[in-house]
C-alpha cells in the first residue's frame, strides 16, 4: 500500500507516529531503525530532516542488516571477478606506449576497461540475486538502487516499508509491504488514503 503525506512547510516535517509493532511481519517490536529523509532546506543554517523511526521485531531487523548479502555483496564479488578477468587481455591488447611518459598505458587501459565491464557485469548479477532473494526479504527489495546507483541517491529503504521523499510535490510518499501496519499507520496519523 502506498501512502502519500503531504508537507506543506518543508521546514517542519510532521512527525510520524508507526504502529508499536514489526513494520515488516507484524510481530513484536524489539528494535527501532531510522530512516532520515534530506528535505533540501536550510533551518538556522542546518538541514532540515525528517526523521522516520521504524519498529522492526528482532528477525527483521537482522534480515535487513543483513541484505547486503544480496546487494552489496554480489556486486562486489562479480565485479572484482570480472574486472580482473578483463584486466589481463586488455591490458595484453593495448597499444604500447612508445615514449616514457606513455609506457604504463596498457595499465591505465587495462584497468579502465576492466574496472567498466566489472561495474557492469556486478550490476547484473547484483539485479538478478535481488529478484532471486525477493521472496525471503520482500518484494520491495526490487525498489532499492543498485549498489553503483545507490553511491548517489539516499538509502531510504528498509525491509517492508520504502520510503521517497518527492520535493517537486512537497510530500513523503511511503509504500507498506504489510498492508494491516499501513492501515494502522493512516488511522495512527489520521490520514486519508
Ligand atoms: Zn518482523
Amino acid at each position: 500500500m502506498v501512502i502519500t503525506i503531504p508537507i506543506p512547510d518543508l521546514k517542519k516535517p510532521p512527525t510520524l507516529k508507526f504502529p508499536e509493532r514489526c513494520v515488516n511481519c507484524g510481530g513484536s517490536k524489539d528494535e527501532a531503525l531510522g530512516i532520515t529523509l534530506n528535505m533540501g532546506v536550510q533551518k538556522r543554517d542546518q538541514a532540515v530532516t525528517m526523521q522516520l523511526t521504524v519498529p522492526m521485531c528482532s528477525a527483521c531487523a537482522t534480515k535487513e542488516r543483513s541484505v547486503a548479502k544480496v546487494t552489496l555483496v554480489p556486486f562486489l564479488v562479480a565485479g572484482l571477478v570480472v574486472g580482473l578477468i578483463v584486466f589481463v587481455p586488455a591490458t595484453l591488447l593495448s597499444p604500447e606506449g612508445t615514449t616514457p611518459q606513455t609506457l604504463g598505458f596498457p595499465f591505465v587501459f587495462g584497468g579502465f576497461v576492466g574496472m567498466v565491464a566489472g561495474v557492469i557485469a556486478g550490476s547484473v548479477v547484483e539485479f538478478f540475486t535481488k529478484i532471486l532473494a525477493a521472496p525471503f526479504y520482500g518484494r520491495l527489495l526490487s525498489r532499492r538502487p543498485l549498489t553503483i546507483v545507490g553511491f548517489l541517491v539516499e538509502s531510504d529503504e528498509l525491509i517492508g516499508l520504502s520510503a521517497r521523499f518527492l520535493r517537486k510535490e512537497k510530500a513523503v510518499r511511503l509504500e507498506f509491504e504489510n498492508e494491516e501496519i499501513a492501515h494502522e499507520f493512516t488511522q495512527l496519523n489520521s490520514l486519508e488514503n
